[in-house]
């Protein structure tokens, strides 16, 4: 079961966000620049996701690749057209395929994973604040209000040598699987966001609810959710059994706490 919602916030001109959900392939992008350049450049991401997934399909999507896939494209197009120079976008991917959840991910967009009780971030925010609140810097206090906390560090479009995060886990069943903009988890707090997405039966309705609780905060930035609910049949059983010996060998530079 999925849900999304994708808004254009109280302030902002226009929507700069965009999405993609088809069956086990998830993603959202969050599109920077002057004049139209942001939405073109998130759309750019959006569309190279939905390409790959049409000639791949699910098995054989390659996270990694399509990402840098995307980035060659949002670079040519800026090199193409001066109006859309020095555009670019996060980019954040996941796929679940056979009880595996998979996530490539560039920029402050996040990807998180709810089960039961635990909530937790599986992305890293490439962002100054993110960084520094790696480094332990700054606290998470400080962070709330630091000036440069909308600056990101890592974003397609600007470099050919994107470095790219990307991470594996083994989904079990029940597992909630929410990706989301940073007008969402700028706004609302990660406790808020899991008790909204665990309350809710209807991934639909909770991204709405999500929505409506960003703008109800001042809806200052686009907000953008995607909420992905797994049932049961969703996770091969052989693949339980084999959980153990993925979390082991577990490999992933994203360097963020696994759940
Ligand atoms: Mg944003």
């Amino acid at each position: 079961m999925v849900g999304f919602a994708t808004d254009v916030g109280l302030v902002r001109d226009r929507n700069e966000d965009a999405y993609f959900a088809a069956s086990g392939c998830y993603a959202v992008a969050d599109g920077m620049g002057g004049h139209k350049a942001g939405e073109v450049a998130s759309e750019i991401a959006i569309e190279v996701v939905a390409l790959e997934y049409g000639e791949r399909g699910l098995v054989d999507f390659d996270i990694a690749s399509c990402i840098d896939k995307a980035n060659r494209r949002v670079i040519q197009a800026s090199r193409n057209l001066d109006e859309l120079e020095g555009m670019g976008t996060t980019l954040t991917v996941v796929t679940l395929c056979n009880g595996v959840l998979r996530v490539g991910h560039v920029g402050d967009s996040r990807a998180y994973l709810l089960r039961a009780d635990s909530f937790v971030q599986l992305t890293d925010d490439h962002s100054v604040v993110g960084e520094l609140l790696r480094s332990g810097l700054l606290s998470p206090e400080e962070a709330e209000c630091h000036p440069q906390r909308h600056a990101i560090t890592r974003a397609l479009g600007f470099s050919e040598n994107l470095d790219i995060d990307t991470g594996e886990h083994q989904l079990m069943p029940g597992d909630a699987v929410l990706l989301c903009t940073d007008g969402l988890h700028d706004t609302v707090a990660d406790d808020e966001i899991a008790q909204m997405v665990s309350m809710s039966n209807d991934p639909g309705e909770a991204c709405t609810e999500l929505v409506r609780l960003a703008r109800a905060r001042g809806g200052h930035d686009n907000i953008t959710v995607v909420l992905v609910r797994t049932e049961e049949s969703d996770i091969p059983s052989s693949s339980l059994s084999a959980s153990e010996a993925i979390e082991g060998s577990q490999a992933s530079d994203s360097g963020g706490p696994r759940p």
